[in-house]
């Protein structure tokens, strides 16, 4: 069997973590060229001992030194660097095979880029690269030959569940509609008086997946559904009308496709990232993951509901941004980070996040994304002008 070569961007994080214990299972299968992490230079050190990766990256030149002291006194190889310029290098080396993008944040964007220019197997958890870029980055998935492979759950799920080639519009292979399932979060049915008071803790303790605090959020207030919405339109060839969100709050159907003979196909297996990074990695095979097998029984029944818009009206925020195209889903992300940051700072309340997004939205032009320099630059004025409204409170 040919190894592939994987570098692990935000190796550190949830889902970071959880492909190198995919990773883990097959050696046999797979060699990890680099690992990076932003600050975490504990968790990255641990890493390294466990995965011996060819090189390690860190964001700061300090915590570098330190992993290069703490390498060296392992007599382990690995080679350390620091910054963003070595994200982007380990991204796009020839020696790798497969990328997994899971920095959060806007911050994944360049490294991922760079991996889809080089060619490689993209697995894509960083949604904010769609949500900012997506007419971009689609394009030179295209023109450079990179295998694209959807790691959030609901999109892996449709992959899934979409015929092998799915590209040039759904209505082409008879899909109907995509069912983009939700948990609902920790705070189905309260009511939005009920939701001014809750705390950041409260909103990162999910009901069914354990995840980073930024998504975790994300989840609680539904923004997380929007960029997913906004992430199948570019992945799918979806128009956002096409796309209908199902709270079901068991998380065990992962999303669905509905076919224009009545047929809807279901993704179906227990709450945990490892399924659709095994997915990934292996596609077009499978291997294990680590998962257990789903016990219908104990699962037992399955509930559907329509989502709440008017007590989480971040959903409705990105259907509006990803209808005015441009850059207004850019400007929407970028809100939404300053502002779940201000939230876990204990700076805004909890349904203050979607205010401040649709301040932002109001107060930004939309522009055609016609280059990164565009997107970038209306992603740090839609941050400034967040930061200058929460100065302003
Ligand atoms: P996390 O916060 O747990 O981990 C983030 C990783 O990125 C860490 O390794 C961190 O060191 C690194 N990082 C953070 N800021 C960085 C920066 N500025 N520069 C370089 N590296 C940086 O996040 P996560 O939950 O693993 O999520 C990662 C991505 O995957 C997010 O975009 C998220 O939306 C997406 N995603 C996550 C899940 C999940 O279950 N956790 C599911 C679907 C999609
Ligand atoms: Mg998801």
């Amino acid at each position: 069997m040919t190894i592939s070569r994987v570098t692990v961007l935000g190796a550190t994080g949830s889902i970071g973590t959880s492909t190198l214990d995919v990773l883990g299972r097959h050696p046999d299968r797979y060699r990890v060229h680099a690992l990076t992490a932003h600050r975490s230079r504990e968790a990255l050190l641990a890493q390294c001992r466990r995965h011996h990766p060819a090189v390690a990256v860190l964001d700061a030149e300090e915590d570098a030194a330190w992993l290069r002291g703490q390498l060296a006194e392992a007599g382990l190889a690995t080679e350390v660097l620091a910054g963003s310029q070595a994200l982007v290098e380990v991204a796009e080396a020839p020696e790798v095979d497969c990328v997994m993008a899971a920095i959060v944040g806007a911050a994944g964007l360049l490294p991922t880029l760079a991996a889809v220019k080089a060619g490689k197997r993209v697995l894509l958890a960083n949604k904010e690269t769609l949500v900012t870029s997506g007419a971009l980055f689609m394009e030179a998935v295209a023109r450079h030959g990179a295998t694209l492979l959807p790691i959030d759950s609901e999109h892996n799920a449709i992959y899934q569940c979409l015929p092998v080639e799915h590209r040039g519009g759904l209505g082409r292979h008879g899909v109907r509609q995509l069912l983009l399932t939700a948990s609902g979060g920790p705070f189905r049915g309260w009511s939005r008086e009920a939701l001014a008071e809750v705390t950041p803790n409260q909103a990162c303790a999910h009901p069914n997946w354990s995840m980073g605090r930024k998504i975790s959020v994300d989840s609680a207030t539904l923004m997380n559904k929007g960029l997913e919405l906004i992430e199948a339109c570019w992945l799918f060839d979806a128009r956002p009308e096409q796309i209908q969100v199902v709270v079901h709050p068991q998380s065990v159907i992962h999303s669905m496709a509905a076919y224009s003979d009545g047929s809807v196909i279901a993704q179906l297996g227990n709450p945990d990232m490892r399924t659709p990074i095994a997915y990934g990695l292996a596609w077009p095979e499978r291997i294990d993951a680590g998962v257990e097998a789903l016990d219908l029984f104990q699962v037992a029944r399955l509930d559907f509901e329509p989502a709440d818009e008017a007590a989480f009206p971040c959903l409705r925020l990105a259907r509006e941004a990803m209808a005015a195209g441009g850059t207004a889903p850019a400007v929407l992300n970028a809100a939404n980070e300053v502002a779940v940051e201000a939230f876990l700072a204990g700076r805004l309340g909890f349904t203050e996040i979607g205010e401040l997004v649709a301040r932002v939205r109001d107060a930004r032009p939309v522009v055609p994304a016609k280059d990164l320099e565009t997107i970038l630059e209306a992603d740090v004025l839609a941050r400034r002008a967040a930061h200058a409204w929460l100065v302003r409170q």
